[in-house]
């Protein structure tokens, strides 16, 4: 795939920022480590990701949490594709509470939610244009694995809220990729579920598993982390 200049801002050596209210879409190789971290606290990062190879393949949160007969994930748990195989796994996690429950903010959200008359496009509008250029189309997005993002469950009734992130100034979540993966990945824009205020989130890529030597062929990080043409 064809890449530009202008990956994201620099946050420090070999971490990109996403500024708040805003979303980008990169590549994973199988091996890849991703960690997505909260630089300021109480701000939540939707992550989705499809096989780069077969983009019908992508997380699946009705699989995952079947298999893990829990909602609530973290170190050493996978994420599970809609075809069973495992796309992603949690390898460290410093907050121990992330949402799979709930499909990204979107313009809708905010129109229903809160009454806005004017919505902005939310986490969902984010990632369809971050990932229009890697073939995704609007109808294939899922329900995103939110990071950081609190919703607790009232076990008999199954009412749930949505509550300010666990989540303080640095804390991290890394996952491994086992396969080929486009990553789409946001600073959620919802007003309830960053406890008032909109702010950014960083990450960073680790090349391959460590110990393993690269493959000379393989492009740059800094290739990979390109924004696509029309980002
Ligand atoms: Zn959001």
């Amino acid at each position: 795939m064809a890449r530009t200049p202008g990956a994201p801002m620099c946050a420090d050596a070999g971490t990109h920022e996403i500024a708040p209210r805003s979303g980008v879409a990169f590549t994973l190789d199988k091996g890849d480590r991703l960690t997505v971290i909260d630089p300021r606290g109480e701000q939540v990062a939707d992550l989705l990701a499809f096989n780069r190879h077969d983009l019908d393949e992508v997380i699946s949160s009705g699989r995952t949490l079947d298999y893990a007969s829990r909602i609530y994930l973290t170190t050493g748990d996978p994420l599970y594709s809609n075809r069973s195989n495992v796309l992603l796994r949690i390898v460290a996690d410093t907050v121990g509470r992330h949402d799979f429950l709930l499909t990204p903010c979107s313009a809708d959200t905010f129109r229903i939610i809160y009454g806005d008359a004017d919505p902005h496009r939310g986490c969902f509008g984010n990632l369809v244009h971050a990932l229009a250029p890697y073939g995704v189309a609007a109808d294939r997005i899922p329900v995103a694995f939110n990071c950081f993002m609190n919703v607790p469950v009232d076990g008999a009734t199954g009412t749930f809220t949505v509550e300010p992130p666990l989540s303080r100034a640095g804390d991290h979540i890394t996952f491994e990729a086992e396969r080929d993966l486009v990553i789409g990945l946001t600073a959620c824009s919802a007003l309830q579920s960053n406890n008032g205020s909109f702010k950014p989130i960083h990450y960073r890529i680790e090349r391959g598993r460590p110990g393993e030597p690269s493959e000379g062929a393989r492009e740059s990080v800094a290739d990979r982390n390109a924004l696509p043409p029309g980002a």
